[in-house]
């Protein structure tokens, strides 16, 4: 099973910085705050990078037990 990726939607500020890196991933709801769209949607290194770049450390990876 794939890991799942979660955001902390009471972290989240809105910047926009996951959607940047992982567009396919990562999309703004209409209050400005992340959601994830599609776990797969993007390559891992580009998941990656939008989990480090985030600035409030907001999105999660769970791996599979
Ligand atoms: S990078 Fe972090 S703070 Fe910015 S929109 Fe994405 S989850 Fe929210």
């Amino acid at each position: 099973m794939a890991a799942e990726i979660t955001v902390d939607r009471d972290r989240c500020m809105g910047s926009g910085q996951c959607t940047f890196y992982a567009p396919n991933t990562f999309d703004l709801d209409d209050s400005d705050i992340a959601v994830v769209t599609d776990p797969h949607g993007d390559s891992d290194e580009k998941i990656k990078m939008a989990i480090t770049v985030c600035p409030t450390r907001s999105i999660e990876r769970v791996a599979p037990e």
